[in-house]
């Protein structure tokens, strides 16, 4: 059977309910999206759980899914598109020339040493070459550790140190909201820093900044790439099993652990959530607004859209300059289909006035699909009814690599639901778990959103280097018996609809009740004031914990006086008494500008709490902006 044929199944839940009952069918079937350069024997290997290994023996290679495959069909359509506002740069690379480069960097590498199964590790702004560089270790087997640039010495050491490296390759400079951010200087103290010493750094010069070059170590890319302007270098087949990059989960609830991913199950896995999940046919443009520092770039930046011979729309910019109409801008420009954010993107945007949501031509976009954070009703009613287009969350971990929860509108137009990221992907053997008992929960009732083994395709094989962490951090909530804990809670309606309501480090006990954070927060951000909210549980001598709440408004000018604080206080309790009960109220509610959040968007309601409760904030290596953690500090020390 062809792998078109699932997508006749009738509806998601059978779809669903046969990718468990038959796993190894299943799976085959969604092989033969990509090429393989020799078939697999066994689908699935979990003789030693929870370990998975899929498609055993096969060989394949990432690089020629996403790029050499299309050549024959699609040598002079759009690839990688790249369009940077801070440099004011465009530049569209067919699939044609993405593949000369691509080679050329992969030669580069060869001559600097880099073998099959070698680390390189790339700490890189939005610039083509950073997908170069992915696509180049796919080619030649080495496996890449990207981390997001603009991370300080102190992490890029970290990772440095766990991955080492034979070559690190990075750039002059970044830039963010048109300010340069220099990257050499921090990758020279990192490498001061860290005990592994990758022999060679290979650096792409965008002429932003001068930077100083260590003799006999660091390499300039452009003269390197014209010594190899005619390379031809073939792709190395590897195992399915063989890794093809590590990558760093965010750090919102400590410190970020090192997922390992394979060759075969991921390719395999994104080709299948590229034509269930968000729909992309070869030809069209994809539009993902996230980093390659990230997941979602990793994911739906560079592998997803180019294995389904998409165009992806790489981005070096905010969604706020020149103007905030940008990122519709460039949907009309380049007619995308597809699209990929953040829900904290769009709180951003709405700051904003909304008539810029309607100012470009949007007939080519189907739907914006939105990850990373809860979505909150009243940030997913304003886009989607701004915008006109569906808005679809989807709930995933870097961990996973592709939806865990979504709607699937490749298998059915199952339609979605606010507030809930949909229902479990095909693959996914979801439960919700009683915390204590481990016992499945029933419908409407709160549980641990957890996996029962194997993992699909395309999730972490291990923790890089680190078995033994992978199933104690990851396998060891219900004792006795080996599933896989997200660390979130959730909550299943009667029509198989998920809610996420917030991590399972987020729940405060006040009083003896037992309140998850975000539905404090959703409640908070109904009032028409707020932009954005986080709300944390403070220890109390009384009542064991109260709530206290941080809130960005739309306009900060309306708490600029004592009095207007005090009464937008009031009317922000009154919401919640009104909307939860009066035991969920927070005991205050502080104004602030800006939230503490990772460099990936994600609040660090860790480290506000930490302030709560003058305790040390904790692991602030992966902290986007530190003075909004100067903001909490200030709140709560003039005030508590
Ligand atoms: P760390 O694991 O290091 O603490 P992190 O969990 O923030 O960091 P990621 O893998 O980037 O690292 O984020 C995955 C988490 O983000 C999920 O476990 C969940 O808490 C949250 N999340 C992602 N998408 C959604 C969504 N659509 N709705 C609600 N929460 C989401
Ligand atoms: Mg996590």
């Amino acid at each position: 059977m062809a792998a078109g044929d699932t997508a006749k199944a009738s509806s998601l839940k059978d779809f669903h309910a046969r990718s468990i009952a038959d796993r190894e069918g299943f799976w085959a079937e969604q092989a033969a999206l990509i090429d393989w350069h020799q078939p697999f024997g066994r689908v699935l290997d979990d003789s030693r759980p929870p370990f998975a290994r899929w498609f055993l023996g096969g060989r394949t290679n990432l690089c020629h899914n996403a790029v050499d495959r299309h050549l024959a069909a699609q040598r002079d359509a759009p690839a990688l598109i790249h369009v940077s506002t801070e440099t004011d740069t465009e530049r569209v690379y067919t699939f044609g020339e993405l593949h000369r480069e691509v080679m050329r960097m992969a030669a580069v590498m060869r001559s600097l040493g880099v073998r099959r199964g070698d680390r390189v590790l790339i700490y890189m702004p939005m610039i083509p070459e950073a997908a170069f560089a992915m696509l180049a270790c796919a080619r030649i087997g080495a496996i890449h550790s990207v981390v997001f640039g603009g991370f300080a010495s102190h992490s890029l050491a970290s990772r440095i140190d766990d991955a080492s490296p034979v070559l690190v390759v990075s750039a002059d400079a970044g830039s963010r909201a048109g300010k340069v951010v220099p990257y050499k200087p921090l990758l020279d103290v990192a490498l001061e820093l860290a005990r592994s010493k990758p022999a060679s750094v290979l650096m792409v010069d965008r002429g932003l900044v001068p930077f100083d070059r260590k003799p006999g170590r660091d390499h300039d890319y452009a003269p390197l790439r014209e010594r190899h302007l005619d390379a031809d270098v073939p792709v190395e087949w590897l195992e399915s099993n063989e890794v093809s990059y590590t990558l760093y989960t965010s750090g919102t609830t400590g410190t970020p652990k090192g997922v390992q991913r394979d060759v075969g199950g991921y390719a395999v896995a994104l080709a299948a959530s590229m034509k269930y999940i968000f729909c992309g046919n070869a030809g069209e443009t994809y539009f993902s607004t996230s980093d390659i520092g990230w997941v979602v770039g990793h994911s739906y930046i560079v592998y997803g859209p180019l294995i389904a011979g998409m165009a992806t729309l790489m981005y070096e910019g905010t969604p706020l300059r020149p103007d905030p109409g940008i990122l519709w801008r460039l949907v009309e420009k380049y007619r995308v289909t597809v699209m990929f954010s953040a829900p904290t993107a769009i709180r951003v945007l709405k700051k904003q006035d909304p008539s810029w949501l309607t100012r470009y031509d949007l007939s080519s976009l189907r739907a914006l699909f939105l990850a990373g954070e809860p979505l909150d009703e009243p940030t997913a009613r304003w886009i989607g009814e701004g915008l006109g287009k569906p808005v679809i969350d989807n709930y995933w971990q870097t961990e996973t690599g592709w939806p865990i929860l979504s709607v699937a509108h490749g298998i059915e137009k199952t339609p979605t639901r606010l507030g809930s990221p949909g229902m479990p992907m095909y693959g996914y053997d979801l439960r919700l778990l009683h915390e204590q008992t481990g016992e499945e929960v029933g419908v409407n009732e709160k549980g641990v959103v957890a996996i029962v083994p194997p993992l699909p395709p395309g999730c972490m094989q291990t923790v890089w280097g680190n078995d033994e962490r992978f199933v104690q951090t990851y396998f060891s909530t219900v004792p006795g018996r080996l599933v896989y804990s997200t660390f979130d809670w959730g909550i299943r309606d009667p029509d198989g609809y998920f809610f996420i309501l917030g991590r399972t480090d987020d729940v405060i006990n006040v009083a003896g009740h037992r309140l998850g954070t975000r539905e404090i927060e959703e409640s908070l951000s109904s009032h028409p004031a707020v932009a954005e909210c986080a709300v944390v549980g403070v220890a109390d001598a009384l009542k064991g914990q109260v709530a206290t709440a941080f809130v960005v408004l739309k306009d900060p000018s309306q708490a600029a006086s004592d009095d207007a604080r005090l009464a937008l206080e009031g009317q922000l309790m009154a919401t919640v008494d009104q909307q939860l009960g009066a035991v969920a109220r927070p005991s205050r509610v502080h104004f602030v500008t800006l939230l503490p959040k990772t460099r990936s968007g994600k609040v660090l309601r860790r480290s506000i709490q930490a302030l709560c409760e003058a305790r040390d904030p904790g692991d602030l290596t992966t902290i986007e902006d530190p003075s909004a953690l100067e903001q909490v500090r200030q709140a709560v020390g003039a005030r508590v």
